[in-house]
């Protein structure tokens, strides 16, 4: 791909070693990893090597990690899987309001079978209170589902401490990690973590494949049936390149982590400090200190967040917004809204995400192009015509969670 990629929030490059270690799975280990012959059993030797790979980023057995089709996958299995098993001892399941549409649309679909949900509240750094889950836990309920990094805004939650009290008061914690897995450090046993979600395409491997932590002793009840693969959890002949490749890529992110971690955060630092110093009216959105490596968010205020996009497009910068563009009208994020930015703020939101491949002159030549993007867009805008230069007060006036798709 030509130009400059700051959109590692919503797909990563395939690594080009992932791409080596799953080609064999193509070309010559093409056997069904359930077959009892030995083209079966080499497939299925790849398909086990890359589990004890995904184990060992999270510091987790082998045994534990269920194949799914994606992050999204993960994410239903996770809510639906554990609801199903639980049904006789609870009904009430607690999230929260800044979720991706993968946990709060499953949600909602359990909502209209009759599970109750608390969707929790996040202060304006986007983080959820501790204090919040445990007393929003009942005697019915049954799962606290809480993603470790926001994708939008990057904020980062104290996933340890909720694990702690909901192992305190017996109820089962799954946190989604799709935008956290490879990138920071995970130990699902000391963050008090009973189920997890990822995906492999944030972390360099190829896209369509996924997986879900199940802690040894949780029960869980598949949501695809068959012939009983993935003892159980999952059936569907396994799809071995692309399991093999997410194996590779979490091998590879274990390895790089620490350097690609400060690689990304002197990048990102640059970003927000020098965005925040050129363009007048922008803020930065999330958390100042606890937020992805990778991510710089803002709202520049009295523009679309499209346009900005479309004109750093021209210049072959690719990024992303808040907003997504449902049949013609702009709905503004759900994650901003609830972080309490009024719509007209939210509107200008922008998401840059670096990656590993990202340079400081890639950086320098945004630095260079976005101020006059915003100065042009801003002489064209009748939302900004007499406003003043000024702070971005306005309070919360919504915080339910709204209803536009799409978003990484
Ligand atoms: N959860 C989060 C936080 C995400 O950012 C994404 C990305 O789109 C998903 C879930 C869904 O993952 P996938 O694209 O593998 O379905």
């Amino acid at each position: 791909m030509n130009g400059i990629y700051f959109d590692h929030a919503a797909t990563t490059p395939t690594r080009p070693e992932v791409i080596d270690a799953m080609l064999p799975y193509y070309r010559e280990k093409w056997g069904n990893p359930s077959s009892l012959h030995s083209s079966g059993r080499e497939a299925a030797e790849g398909m086990e090597g890359a589990r004890e790979q995904v184990a060992k980023l999270l510091r987790a057995y082998p045994e534990e990690i269920v194949f799914t089709g994606s992050g999204t996958e993960a994410d239903n299995q996770a809510l639906i899987g554990t609801t199903i098993a639980q049904e006789k001892k609870g009904d009430h399941i607690i999230t929260s309001a800044i979720e991706h549409h993968a946990i709060l649309h499953t949600a909602e679909f359990l909502e209209k079978r009759g599970l109750k949900v608390t969707y929790l509240p996040v202060d304006s750094y986007g983080q959820v209170d501790p204090e919040a889950v445990r007393a929003a836990i009942t005697e019915r309920t049954v799962l606290v589902s809480i993603m470790h990094a926001n994708n939008e805004i990057g904020t980062l939650q104290p996933i340890e401490e909720i694990g702690a009290l909901c192992k305190e008061r017996g109820v089962l914690f799954h946190t989604d990690a799709v935008q956290t897995a490879g990138h920071v450090p995970i130990d699902v046993r000391e963050m008090n973590i009973d189920l997890l979600s990822l995906s492999a395409h944030k972390l360099y491997g190829p896209k369509g494949v996924g997986a879900l932590f199940v802690r040894k002793g949780v029960r869980i009840a598949p949501l695809i049936h068959g012939g009983g693969h993935e003892r159980g959890r999952r059936s569907s002949t396994e799809n071995v390149p692309g399991i093999v490749g997410l194996g590779e890529a979490c091998r590879l992110a274990g390895k790089d982590m620490e350097w690609e971690s400060e690689h990304n955060g002197a990048l990102r630092n640059r970003l927000i400090e020098r965005v925040l110093a050129k363009v007048p009216d922008a803020m930065l959105t999330g958390h100042p200190v606890e937020r992805l490596p990778n991510n710089a968010s803002f709202c520049v205020r009295y523009i679309e967040g499209e346009s900005m996009l479309l004109n750093l497009d021209f210049e072959q910068i690719y990024a992303s917004s808040g907003s997504a563009c449902t049949s013609g009208s702009l709905e503004a994020s759900h994650v901003l809204l609830a972080i309490g930015l009024p719509h007209d703020v939210a509107h200008g939101s922008l998401r840059l995400s670096v990656g590993r491949g990202n340079t400081v002159e890639e950086v320098d030549r945004f630095l260079e192009i976005f101020p006059a993007i915003v100065e042009k867009l801003r002489a064209m805008s009748p939302i900004s015509a007499g406003r003043p230069a000024s702070d971005f007060e306005g309070g919360a006036d919504v915080h339910e969670h709204g209803r536009e798709e799409g978003g990484e």
